[in-house]
């Protein structure tokens, strides 16, 4: 007997990392950042006038396009905005992957991609990276229909070279290559100069890593005038109006404080440097990190104890039970306050181990 329940869509859905309520944590666990947005953000919020919440925001979000065009030197009509890179990456697989071939990513990549493409019926192949975690260009270079991958990559930290980047470009010039970088900023090298050369190529950035603003959602991509419009089509049809008028304010603002971004991300990356050092001495060996996070193995104790333990003592890191990577750690780089509570813990546990 057929019932309701035949025709609901069922999928295995995302897991998203925990939020815990207790205020005692050490929280590095959703690679967040842990210092507040630009304080011309708080600004903003402090001045923003509630009225214009009776009017719908602007459909095309047109100050943050704005602003983010100016900032990375592109015309308006490149740069794309969503409720967060989620939301760009959501909206791109249902807007580039439609032509029914094999979509390609890396096995070990963000796990949000193989639910968005079971989501939208998008037949996808993963595409194994070698033992150091590296992507190899010749594997792309096979009939596909489009291919994404993060750079540098998550959950492995691993940053692959624009070089590396070209050759996937270059074999496939029939393919739109989406490259996610929600963890750029931190060091790594971004694709969007070869914007100018390859009309098939959209990056994605994000304003919950390096701007501190996870909780506002926003995230962008840019890319072609001709890619943004096919996004803006799908946008257009399935909701209008994706910003809200405080997040298309703050976002300006964020942009706009060029300094406030550069300091923090330094800090981000000198508490880096000196966290890969300290877990080395504790035994932990990990890919050199572009990231906010580093991907750590253990020489003698398993990933799994390491976490229940962590957890036990209010210290939330991330780990995955997944094949290839059930014996690694992703560990955000919080303050170095943040970083020591977690070596100190880590140093005792290890010691009686
Ligand atoms: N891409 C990658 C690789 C990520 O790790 C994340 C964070 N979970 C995102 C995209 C999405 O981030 P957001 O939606 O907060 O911009």
């Amino acid at each position: 007997m057929s019932t309701w329940r035949d025709n609901v869509r069922k999928v295995i859905p995302y897991t998203p990392g925990e939020q815990p309520k207790e205020k005692n944590v050490i929280k590095l666990n959703t690679n967040e950042n842990p210092y507040p947005p630009s304080p011309k953000v708080k600004e903003v919020m402090d001045s923003f006038d509630t009225s214009v919440l009776r009017k719908y925001p602007d459909p095309a979000v047109k100050d943050l396009v704005h602003a983010l065009a100016a900032r990375y030197g592109v015309a308006d009509d490149q740069v794309f905005v969503g409720v967060g890179s989620d939301d760009v990456i959501s909206m791109c697989f249902l807007t580039f992957f439609a032509g029914g071939k094999n979509v390609l990513f890396p096995d070990v990549t963000y796990s949000f991609y193989d639910v968005w493409a079971s989501v939208y019926g998008v037949p996808y192949k993963t595409v194994a990276l070698d033992a150091d975690f590296r992507i190899n260009p010749a594997d792309y270079a096979v009939e596909n229909g489009g291919i994404i991958f993060p750079n540098p990559n998550a959950p492995t930290g691993v940053e692959e070279s624009l070089d590396t980047i070209r050759a996937i470009l270059d074999a496939n010039k029939d393919s739109v290559v989406i490259v996610d970088e929600a963890y750029v900023d931190f060091g790594a090298a971004s694709a969007l100069p070869l914007v100018k050369e390859y009309e098939n190529l959209l990056v994605v950035q994000t304003f919950s890593k390096s701007r501190q603003m996870a909780g506002m959602r926003i995230g962008y991509s840019i890319g072609s005038p001709e890619l943004i419009k096919y996004l803006n089509d799908v946008k257009y049809s399935v909701n209008s109006y994706t910003m809200n008028s405080l997040q298309i304010a703050t976002g300006v603002a964020a942009v706009e404080d060029e300094a406030y971004f550069e300091e923090c991300c330094a800090k981000i990356m000198a508490t880096r440097e000196r966290s890969e050092k300290e877990l080395s001495k504790l035994g932990f060996t990990f890919p050199k990190s572009s990231a906010n996070f580093i991907f750590a193995t253990h020489e003698t104790v398993p990933a799994a104890d390491i976490f229940a333990a962590l957890k036990e003592a209010g210290i939330y890191v991330r780990y995955f039970n997944k094949p290839r990577i059930d014996n690694y750690l992703r560990i955000t780089v919080g303050t170095d306050e943040e970083m020591d509570g977690l070596f100190e813990f880590l140093a005792k546990y290890l010691e009686d181990k």
